[in-house]
């Protein structure tokens, strides 16, 4: 049974350049086969050849002529246009016999709320579940938490993206060769607690000190068995502990409680 690894985030989070990274480190150092499959009509250059490119079906800016839409409509019409194609993507290879490899990679939009928060994400995760345990790889952006709200509510929109999918969903911080000595993105992965103490000190910004405490607490909640970890999706070294990550989550899926 093959690890399925969906890779999820922000947009400019860096999935992209992770599915890069992580499938050349899996190759060269674990000698693996990996699959990957990008999901996002809107990327103009892939830096990683994939087995499936939702691109072959429609694009971006294909829907965006036809239908004369803005990018974000033509995100929600792609959306939509995945779910009616949808048995055809679990027909396509890699998914048809998933049995030939042992990782599959899965990049999906740039706009996280246009696959993640759509009913696209239900229909495609109910199908993925059936054939495998899929870990879902939450990506953070390191260089874009700059207050204790930034990391608090990035680190929030994992757990919510946990809440949508009804999966064990996996924190990742991302760039840290730019952003490595980023002390609030590092209390996300090694002092949580710390964040949560922090805001109830927020005097200043009352609502903030009100709901921040409770945001990390319910986050600490579901965090379940997995401390999160910090890559850099540039920085091939780093991909260890990604794999030990997406590892351990995958032997552990299920059985969380
Ligand atoms: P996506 O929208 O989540 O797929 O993000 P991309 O992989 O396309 O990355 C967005 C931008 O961030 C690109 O310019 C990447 O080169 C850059 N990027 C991604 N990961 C890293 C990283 O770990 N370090 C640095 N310095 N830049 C990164
Ligand atoms: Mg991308």
């Amino acid at each position: 049974m093959p690890i399925i690894t969906v890779f999820v985030g922000p947009a400019g989070s860096g999935k992209t350049t992770l599915v890069k990274t992580y499938s050349e480190w899996l190759r060269r150092t674990l000698f693996m086969h990996v699959a990957i499959v990008n999901l996002d009509p809107g990327v103009e250059e892939l830096p990683y050849k994939p087995l499936f490119d939702i691109r072959e079906w429609f694009t971006l800016r294909d829907i965006m002529r036809k239908y004369r839409l803005g990018p974000n409509g033509a995100f929600l019409k792609a959306s939509e246009m995945l779910i009616s194609k949808i048995n055809d993507l679990f027909k396509h290879t890699p998914f048809n016999d998933i049995t030939k490899w042992d990782m599959i990679l899965i990049d999906t939009p740039g706009q996280m709320e246009a696959f993640i928060f759509r009913p696209v994400s239900t229909v495609f995760f109910k199908i993925l579940t059936k054939i495998s345990n899929p870990v879902v790889v939450f990506v953070i952006d390191a260089s874009a938490i700059e207050t204790l709200s930034d990391a608090v509510t990035l680190w929030f929109l994992g757990v919510l993206t946990q809440a949508k999918l009804g999966l064990t969903v996996v924190p990742v911080i991302n760039k840290i060769d730019i952003a490595g000595s980023n002390e609030l993105a590092r209390l996300i992965v090694e002092e949580p607690e710390k964040l949560a103490e922090m805001a109830k000190h927020y005097s200043e910004e009352g609502l903030l000190s009100e709901v921040v405490p409770e945001l990390v607490s319910i986050a600490l909640k579901t965090k379940g068995a997995y401390r999160p970890v910090m890559v850099s999706a540039k920085k091939t070294n780093t991909m260890e502990d990604l794999h030990y990550l997406v590892h351990e989550a995958f032997c552990t899926c299920g059985d969380l409680t």
